[in-house]
């Protein structure tokens, strides 16, 4: 299970950034890593590059492993999913729960809300100020609120009328 190969593989666009120039954004995604306390591994910057390389967006471990295997980053599944709860733990990505089977991950980790289109498994932010909630209820006694998570779910009109 000896995956490394010397840095000639060709999901090297790593291989030229132990120089550390600043401003390079593979640099910088080492810096991100370093400040959250997490050690800028092999793997970490692998799937960081892939994650936070495309502005904001809406992951699973599946759709982000799926990536890694056409980019030829070595990584296994259990990695990806790893890394991916190491990332939210350190605050880089926030994880939504969406519905029981799959876990989305979000680049975005400040707070929003989101919109689901059913049966196409797609997430979308809410536009900011787009939702208002009022009326929390009381969290019982020893709890208090640590966030709230909207996501309104949407699906297309037209399949409604043919439903
Ligand atoms: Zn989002």
């Amino acid at each position: 299970m000896d995956h490394s190969a010397p840095s000639a593989s060709p999901a090297a666009p790593f291989a030229g950034a132990q120089a550390g120039r600043p401003g390079c954004p593979l640099s910088n995604l080492r810096d991100k890593l370093r400040r959250v306390g997490l050690r800028p591994t092999r793997q970490r910057v692998s799937l960081g590059w892939l994650l936070f390389g495309k502005g904001d967006r809406h992951i699973t471990a599946e759709m982000l492993y799926d990536e890694a295997m056409r980019a030829r980053v070595p990584v296994s599944l259990a990695t990806v999913y790893n890394t991916l709860h190491q990332f939210t733990e350190a605050g880089l990505l926030r994880q939504l729960a969406v519905d029981g089977s799959k876990a989305y991950f979000d680049t975005n980790p400040t707070e929003h809300h989101h919109f689901f289109v059913e049966g196409e498994e797609e997430l979308m932010d809410v536009p900011a100020e787009g939702v208002t909630v009022m009326d929390l209820p009381e969290p019982p006694e020893g709890f208090e609120v640590a966030r709230v998570d909207v996501v309104v779910r949407l699906r297309r009109k037209d399949a409604h009328r043919r439903a």
